[in-house]
């Protein structure tokens, strides 16, 4: 099913790898130009001949964008710092900018770890052709992108990530390359991440005592998150861009409601996954549409009632709404209570079809006529659900 992931700014990704002992070259953020042009100045005196300011936003294609830029010197810093921040990028407005030591770039490729859902399994991703977009490499030349799946329990072997390492051509960088393929697939397990990419991982060239050498650095790096394990890794909710977010699945976690928005126009409101699965399918049966998926719970209280009905009301698109709960831990007077309550404060009117069977049901329908609420209850699972697809102008 899908479901809300957690993007990660690539400040954020950056830490996560080089924590995990990544060659990631050093970075500062900034969220004003004079502070942009100060990071600057302190690079360039270590030495730096570029600096290099990137938007951090949580979409791809910055640098096509404009939001990708060399500086060289810290007044210029400064400057393309002005120019970025406050630019607005595919609807995001830009609040934050990496500055870091410009790379002087010899290869770029692109290297990945990716949850396979199919596989059960971490699959790597590798191709020589890196800075441009995977989809669109996938596309055009599906086989220049290499896959290995590494083992569930012991992560991607040496063989296999020296076999990665060959097949993208980085056999003068053999150590390097292969424990940065080790290490992507442990960083996407360790923190329980769908998504490790590095896009480019970069050879690049730095001066060294004894002429030019050269080495691998991860020059980008984006990472997304099983919103499911965020429990089991306290760190990474202070790692959320909150600003970035979808305010619905923000609201819905906050209530602890389990809501995806679709396509259709019949908002439901279920308790119970396998229960809001089934109202779905019926709701299709009928001809219907269902506008989302939401599961209230068990043992939900009326205020979560009331906030899933704001949630579901927020879709501009329903035109009908399908209430179905099975009272067991769940009481359905406290369900009834609760939509006769968002009901009452609703923002727009919309039809509603309402059906509570189990736990205090009698006690739902005496709430539910007592309170003169415009609520057509119903009896049986069909009623409802075939009401509600008439009610929203649908139906066979
Ligand atoms: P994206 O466009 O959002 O994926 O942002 P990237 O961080 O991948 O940057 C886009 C492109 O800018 C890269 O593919 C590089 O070609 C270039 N770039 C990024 N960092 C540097 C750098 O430090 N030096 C140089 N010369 N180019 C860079
Ligand atoms: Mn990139």
């Amino acid at each position: 099913m899908l479901r809300p992931t957690v993007k990660l700014q690539e400040f954020h990704a950056k830490t996560l790898l080089s924590r995990a002992g990544l060659p990631v070259p050093s970075y500062a953020v900034a969220t004003t130009p004079a502070e942009a042009e100060e990071q600057a100045a302190g690079y360039f005196e270590r030495g730096a001949s570029a600096v290099v300011i990137k938007a951090q936003v949580l979409v791809g294609g910055r640098g096509k964008a404009g939001g990708v830029k060399l500086a060289r010197s810290a007044e210029e810093a400064g400057q393309v710092a002005e120019a970025i921040l406050g630019m607005d990028i595919k609807g995001i407005t830009v609040r934050r900018v990496l500055v870091a030591p410009g790379a002087d770039i010899l290869r770029e490729l692109y290297l990945a770890a990716v949850l396979d859902r199919t596989a059960q399994r971490i699959m790597l991703m590798g191709s020589a052709e890196g800075g441009v977009e995977i989809e669109t490499l996938a596309e055009e030349d599906p086989d220049a992108i290499f896959k290995i799946h590494a083992h569930p329990q012991l992560g991607l072997l040496p063989y296999q990530a020296r076999e990665m390492a060959f097949r993208l051509g980085l056999g003068d960088h053999l150590k390097q390359a292969a424990a940065i393929c080790t290490g992507l697939v442990k960083v996407a397990i360790d923190e329980d991440a769908d998504l490790v990419e590095v896009n480019p991982l970069a050879v690049v060239r730095e001066d060294g005592p004894d002429g030019p050498v050269e080495s691998l650095q991860l020059l980008d790096a984006k990472v997304t998150l099983d919103d499911s394990a965020l429990g089991r890794h306290p760190g990474h909710e202070r790692m959320r861009d909150l600003d970035e977010e979808d305010p619905t699945d923000l609201a819905a976690r906050e209530a602890g409601l389990s809501f995806i928005r679709l396509d259709g126009d019949i908002g439901c409101m279920v308790n119970g996954a396998g229960l809001a699965m089934t109202t779905m399918d019926l709701v299709k049966r009928a001809g219907g549409e269902p506008a989302n998926f939401l599961d209230i719970g068990g043992g939900a209280r009326s205020d979560k009632v009331a906030e899933a009905m704001r949630l579901i009301l927020s879709d501009a698109h329903v035109k009908a709404i399908l209430v179905n709960i099975f009272g067991g831990i769940a009481r359905g007077d406290e369900v009834a209570r609760g939509l006769v309550e968002a009901r009452s404060k609703q923002a727009r009117s919309v039809p509603m079809v309402v059906r509570i069977v189990g736990t205090n049901a009698d006690i739902a329908a005496d709430i539910l006529r007592e309170s003169g609420a415009d609520i057509v209850t119903a009896t049986s699972l069909d009623e409802a659900v075939e009401t509600a697809v008439a009610l929203a102008g649908g139906g066979a």
